[in-house]
């Protein structure tokens, strides 16, 4: 069966890992290219655990262990550590349940499970893992300049909105600052709604600000600087501790009613994979199996 999926990022990748797995044949299109979108973002953290509840999201355990299993795949392609498995320690939290996966240690709760990926040399060395997936780097509107494919998924994040389905979606943008920490960071701290990441050399992470109303996905630095102050306040003593070298951004497409991504078919051939909002590392792969499923 020959397969189109348009959009090179999370949700696309994940969707392609298990298609060729079941025998497809894929071709990607992006207009932009792996990781154009918001999985392009340089860090992302993957854990099992909804806001400040400590709930465990839904299928939380098998999503973590799919995930896994792709980014093993990604870090034999590539040969490199591609994600900190030593968990993610939240400062500021009192979960109302308790679960084996959570340690109370020194500063805060631990969350074994929690691993820091960074998130755009995953979804290239992912895409390095296909072999014969050819990368069309091309614009799709609509289905019609697809005639020659079995089944075409469109998985676009964001560009989801331009294509004239209706679908509950909002649309929010996220920033990242990364710059010098003078000081050492063992793991990923998340505390204010915020997080710290220890970045590849030694640098750092610092993320990120929920702009609902925005006029371009652009990185905005002063918007991101004024927006992560009270963020930067709850991490650093003194603001000349962190030294601000690079933005980025991305856009988000959330759904509007709870958190689980859409994955639907839209007609006799094309079918829908978004709306992964701010969990696209837990679910990209646990959904792309189950979309796999549904296309074969
Ligand atoms: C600042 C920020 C921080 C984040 N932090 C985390 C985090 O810590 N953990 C986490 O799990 N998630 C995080 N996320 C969310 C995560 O990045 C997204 O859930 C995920 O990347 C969405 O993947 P996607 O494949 O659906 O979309 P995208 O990565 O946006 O991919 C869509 C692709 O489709 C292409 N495309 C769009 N329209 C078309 C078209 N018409 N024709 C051809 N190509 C098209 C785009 O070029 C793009 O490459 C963060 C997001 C942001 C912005």
């Amino acid at each position: 069966m020959r397969v189109a999926v348009v959009g090179a990022g999370l949700a696309g990748l994940g969707a392609t890992y298990f298609l060729i797995k079941k025998g497809c044949s894929v071709t990607l299109f992006d207009e932009l290219g792996v990781g154009g979108g918001a999985s392009g973002i340089p860090i992302g953290l993957c854990h099992p655990y909804l806001g400040r509840s400590g709930k465990p999201s839904k299928f939380a355990d098998e999503a973590m262990s799919v995930t896994r299993e792709l980014i093993d795949v990604a870090e034999s392609t590539s040969g490199k550590r591609l994600a900190d498995r030593s968990g993610i320690l939240r400062t500021d939290w009192n979960p109302t349940l308790w679960y084996p996966d959570l340690e109370n240690v020194e500063g805060g709760i631990l969350i074994k499970s929690g691993m820091t990926v960074l998130m755009r040399e995953y979804v290239n060395a992912l895409y390095a893992s296909f072999s014969d997936v050819e990368l069309v780097k091309r614009r799709i509107s609509s289905e019609d300049e697809l005639k020659e494919f079995d089944r075409i998924i469109f998985a676009c994040g964001s560009g989801t909105g331009d294509l004239g389905f209706d679908l509950p979606l909002s649309f929010v943008k996220g920033q990242v600052l990364i710059g010098k920490f003078n000081k050492s960071l063992e793991r990923t701290i998340m505390k204010a709604r915020g997080h710290l990441s220890p970045f590849k050399d030694g640098r750092v992470q610092l993320g990120s600000t929920y702009e609902h109303h925005f006029s371009s996905s652009k990185p905005d630095q002063v918007v991101a600087i004024r927006d992560l102050q009270s963020k930067m306040d709850a991490f650093f003593l003194n603001q000349d501790e962190f030294v601000f070298e690079e933005c980025f951004s991305g856009v988000r497409a959330c759904v509007k009613e709870g958190y689980l991504p859409i994955v639907e078919r839209m007609s006799e051939k094309a079918f829908v994979f978004t709306g992964l909002g701010s969990r696209g590392l837990l679910y990209h792969a646990y959904y792309g199996r189950h979309l796999a499923d549904m296309v074969i």
